[in-house]
């Protein structure tokens, strides 16, 4: 039976991006999640695994960009300083600079041997429109509101199982509101149920933080690729199913560590972008 460091236990828990991985592809999930904390690796390289496991998909590197530069904006308005648009821009340009003289020790897609010429160049230019557009269209509709928090780690426990999340930012509206704001840098799309299962855990943790009847608590996703506003509002009976549902898949999650229990989910869409392409033997 496989056995994992006592770190593990200790700390396991569940996220809505577990959830997603876990329903994406099983092996890269024990790759990701399991991998790195086995008590007897055997010929497993459990130090490649966790090198590969710090690779960044394309996808993903303007938001995490995007979301490093905004956490430290808001670390300055909690102090009193108003988000500076120009020097978010050149933050933005100089990190994706250090990214693009690293690309092929950060970046999956180079790593796996795919290299884009044009990669940098394209997300230099949609990041800066995307600072923009904050400017412009989504910062003027919560600046007014009381600040509250931002990129925090926060968990709460559902039955037994813990809960993490990190909430992009946290504000009050005039009338008492509580505003939960995630910035989404992808493509506008609508309501999807990964979407909507992250906020209302978000909500699910805010109610009972704060003290809030949900319906007092308006969880909205930013998207700095259009400007728009997608507004979500959740029910004490839309809570109770999210509830249930992540009880049910952190028990079948944890039902085995085994590695054969975790089959490969090949597609052309999430295999190129994966950090352990090179080790999966389908990847
Ligand atoms: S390369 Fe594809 S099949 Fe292999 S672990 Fe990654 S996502 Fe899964």
């Amino acid at each position: 039976m496989t056995k994992l460091k006592d770190w593990f236990y200790n700390n396991n828990s569940w996220s809505h991006t577990k959830y997603e991985l876990w329903h994406r592809c099983k092996r890269k999930f024990w790759y990701q999640n399991i991998a790195p904390y086995l008590l007897d690796p055997g010929n497993l390289d459990v130090g490649k695994i966790s090198m590969l496991k710090s690779l960044t998909p394309k996808y993903a590197l303007q938001g995490r960009i995007i979301h490093e530069i905004l956490e430290d904006q808001m670390n300055k308005h909690n102090l009193g300083r108003e988000p500076d648009q120009e020097a978010m821009i050149s933050q933005y340009l100089k990190k994706v600079q250090m990214y693009e003289n690293t690309s092929r020790t950060t970046i999956a897609e180079f790593y796996n041997g795919a290299p884009d010429e044009t990669f940098f160049d394209q997300i230099r230019e949609t990041g800066v429109t995307q600072i923009h557009t904050f400017f412009s269209d989504l910062w003027p509709h919560i600046k007014g509101n009381i600040y509250i928090r931002h990129e925090t780690f926060d968990k709460v426990l559902v039955d037994s199982t813990k809960v993490l999340l990190k909430v992009d930012y946290i504000s009050q509206d005039p009338g008492g509101i509580l505003i939960i704001t995630d910035w989404k840098t992808g493509a506008e799309m609508e309501d999807s149920p990964i979407n909507r299962l992250q906020m209302g855990v978000y909500v699910l943790w805010a109610s009972e933080y704060f003290q809030k009847d949900p319906r007092d608590i308006r969880s909205e996703l930013n998207f700095l690729s259009t400007g728009s506003i997608h507004p979500y509002l959740f029910t004490e009976t839309d809570l109770d199913d999210i509830w249930a549902l992540i009880t049910d898949e952190f028990r079948i999650m944890n039902s085995t560590y085994e590695y054969e229990k975790f089959p490969r989910n090949p597609s052309s869409n999430h295999c190129i972008d994966c950090a352990f392409k090179a080790i999966c033997d389908q990847g």
